[in-house]
């Protein structure tokens, strides 16, 4: 999964990577969902022993593009995961008392505990992108922000917090096809908001936006990953491939036990 990493230093080149891509799996729809049911069971495996052992906090930071599939990521992916151990935060439009505080201060309260998995449905990011889209701060006070992001995750991470970024890419065709499903299927409504429409509109400037987010706070510690998102079955796999191998790399182990357990009874 390597091959959606970002590589630090160089840019994210958003325009050249494919958003139907399916290279990393050889098959189809139905054997990939499949290999995401494989990987989705050593996951949960995985969450259990980050629970049990508390030591390592992971922070999962979700961006896309209006329609780009983050609630079906977070359903799917963590699909059978425990929910004791497990967050997810959204960030929406700051509400007064947000906006009144700087812009770190509403993520910063959600950041994992230890032995805790925290997905930032939205993040800190919206401060660099949509804040820059329609100029809601002056330019010299966001062009700062990239050096705060990048020192606010250096400091989660030097505190013991594992990052991984990932930004659902998908194609303007793709996210056109999901909008319209949205207006024609009644059960979609509820997900419908005629700001979608506008803000596709700026479709290019998001993902200009996006483009320099991504090449700017790619840290080695904090890498972002840009997720080929118009197929969901791959999205899935994907993601739940990149969040296994980050687990597994961490080496976690059960905690001893209080004692000897050698030939304690249960009367
Ligand atoms: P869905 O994909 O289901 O529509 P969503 O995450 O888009 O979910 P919405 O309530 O539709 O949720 O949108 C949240 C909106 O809040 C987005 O348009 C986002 O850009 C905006 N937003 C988030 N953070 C900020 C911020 N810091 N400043 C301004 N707008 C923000
Ligand atoms: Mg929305």
């Amino acid at each position: 999964m390597e091959q959606y990493r970002v590589t630090p230093g160089a840019a994210a080149n958003l325009t050249a990577r494919d958003p139907r891509d399916s290279a990393a799996f050889d098959g189809g729809k139905s054997a990939g969902r499949k290999a995401a049911k494989a990987a989705n069971a050593e996951l949960e495996h995985l969450q259990e022993l980050l629970y049990a052992e508390g030591k390592h906090k992971i922070l999962v930071v979700l961006q896309a593009m209006d329609t780009g599939g983050k609630d079906g990521t977070i359903r799917h992916v963590f699909d059978g995961t425990n929910p004791q151990g497990v967050k997810v935060a959204s960030f929406k439009k700051p509400t007064p008392e947000e906006l009144a505080h700087d812009y770190i201060w509403r993520v910063h309260k959600h950041t994992p505990r230890s032995g805790e998995i925290t997905i930032f449905n939205r993040s800190h990011y919206e401060d660099v992108l949509v804040v820059r889209v329609h100029d809601l701060v002056p330019p010299a006070v966001s062009e700062q922000r990239f050096e705060h992001i990048n020192s606010f995750e250096q400091m989660l991470t030097d505190e013991g917090t594992t990052i991984v970024k990932l930004f659902l890419h998908i194609s303007k065709e793709e996210q056109r096809v999901r909008l319209q499903a949205r207006i024609d299927d009644p059960e979609k409504h509820w997900k419908f908001s005629f700001g979608d429409l506008g803000e596709r509109k700026l479709w290019d400037q998001y993902l200009q936006a996006y483009e320099e987010a991504i090449t700017r706070t790619n840290a080695v510690s904090a890498p972002w990953y840009v997720i080929p998102a118009d197929r969901k079955w791959y999205r899935n796999l994907v993601i739940t491939r990149i969040l296994v191998d980050t687990l597994a790399r961490l080496e976690m182990a059960y905690p001893e036990p209080e004692g000897n357990l050698e030939g304690v009874v249960v009367e």
